[in-house]
């Protein structure tokens, strides 16, 4: 079919990209993500089917949709995952399947995910050490990431990108550790600044700080040119700040959601493990997708959510949020509901 007009938002962003969160469960709990005790999970029923995704994913990719990124919870926690990718892999249009991951599967799910179509790969690792990584994850399982990052590699994913939040008292004495093991294993390692989504608040370590860390350590760490145009990450900034060094094809990339935020290029939409498609990270609205997806017309549902779409804000407002007192949290669910 011929694409059809474009998804643009009132300030004229073409959208083209999708988040999935495809299940709220986690096999880890990560301590800046979700509470000690868990969440309320939903219930099976309420968790969108991979059939109301595969619909919602080809109405959008008929409209330039073209990149869909798969999150969680932890996406390799949900039964036919593999079999997912590779439909949505045969959707016309849809030219970049993406997967962020805790990495703890990975070594089982890899092989299966590259031959179904998964192009890239996100890997979320705060720690090097089994003892850290335990008291961040409160769960163990860290070789195995290791395993899973080795195979990627070795199975043609490249680049692999490291997803690290740095947490202050915890795991920021790693950061020379992190340059080490990117700079070995040729690893586009990512610093994301902590986000209070949820309540769960600790002290955020802005990129700066980190970034000149690394300088007074590596004296040939620079940016790389145009790297600010890369339009590929995690968040609400659409700029990854990219570094390298002279002697190795390792990438150190900066996202500052809080530091630097260019809300005004984001082109991003996500939908909750529920089925709730939500215009910004920092903003709780969201709209009921499953229901929508009960008009037969495609067309008809894509005027629907193109009528959603014209409600997505120009920027965020965290930082006003931020200074009001009794201040505790952006978003009132946790990372897992959301997808990040
Ligand atoms: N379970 C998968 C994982 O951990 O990669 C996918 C879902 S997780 C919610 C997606 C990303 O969100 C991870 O890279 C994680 O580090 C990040 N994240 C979760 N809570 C965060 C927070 N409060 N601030 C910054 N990043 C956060
Ligand atoms: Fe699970 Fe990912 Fe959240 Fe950690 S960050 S608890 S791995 S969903």
């Amino acid at each position: 079919m011929d694409k059809l007009k474009p998804l643009t938002d009132s300030h004229g962003r073409n959208i083209t990209y999708l988040r999935v969160s495809i299940t709220d469960r986690c096999n880890l709990r990560c301590v800046y993500c979700m509470p000690e005790s868990g969440v309320n999970l939903l219930n099976h029923d309420e968790i969108i089917s991979y059939e109301d995704i595969l619909r919602f994913v080809s109405v959008l990719a008929n409209h330039g949709v073209n990149k869909v990124r798969i999150t969680g919870g932890e996406p390799l926690v949900r039964r036919g995952v593999v079999g997912f990718i590779e439909r949505l892999s045969k959707i016309e249009g849809i030219s970049d399947i993406s997967m962020t991951t805790n990495g703890v599967l990975l070594d089982k799910f890899v092989l299966g995910l590259y031959d179904a179509g998964l192009k890239r790969i996100n890997i979320s690792l705060d720690s090097l050490r089994e003892d850290r990584f335990h008291r961040i994850t409160r769960f163990g399982g860290l070789q195995s990431v290791f395993n899973g990052i080795k195979l990627a590699g070795k199975i043609g994913y490249n680049p692999i990108k490291i997803n690290t939040v740095l947490i202050k008292g915890i795991n920021d004495d790693e950061i020379e550790s992190f340059v080490n093991f990117a700079r070995e294993f040729d690893l586009n390692l990512r610093f994301i600044e902590y986000m209070p989504v949820g309540g769960n608040i600790t002290e955020t370590i802005m990129s700066k700080e980190i970034e000149e860390k690394i300088r007074s350590i590596f004296s040939d760490f620079s940016l790389i040119a145009g790297s600010q145009n890369n339009n590929d990450n995690a968040y609400e900034n659409p700029v990854s700040k990219d570094f390298g060094f002279k002697d190795s094809n390792a990438i150190i990339g900066f996202i500052s959601p809080l530091s630097e935020h260019f809300c005004g290029d984001c082109n991003r939409l996500r939908l909750t493990a529920s089925g709730s498609l939500r215009l910004c990270l920092f903003y709780d609205n969201e709209y009921n997708i499953r229901e929508i997806l009960g008009e037969r017309d495609d067309e008809v549902v894509f005027e629907k959510v193109s009528d959603i779409i014209q409600l997505k804000q120009y920027k965020h407002n965290f930082n006003e949020k931020a200074k009001k007192p009794g201040f505790l949290s952006w978003a009132n669910n946790f990372m897992n509901e959301i997808g990040g």
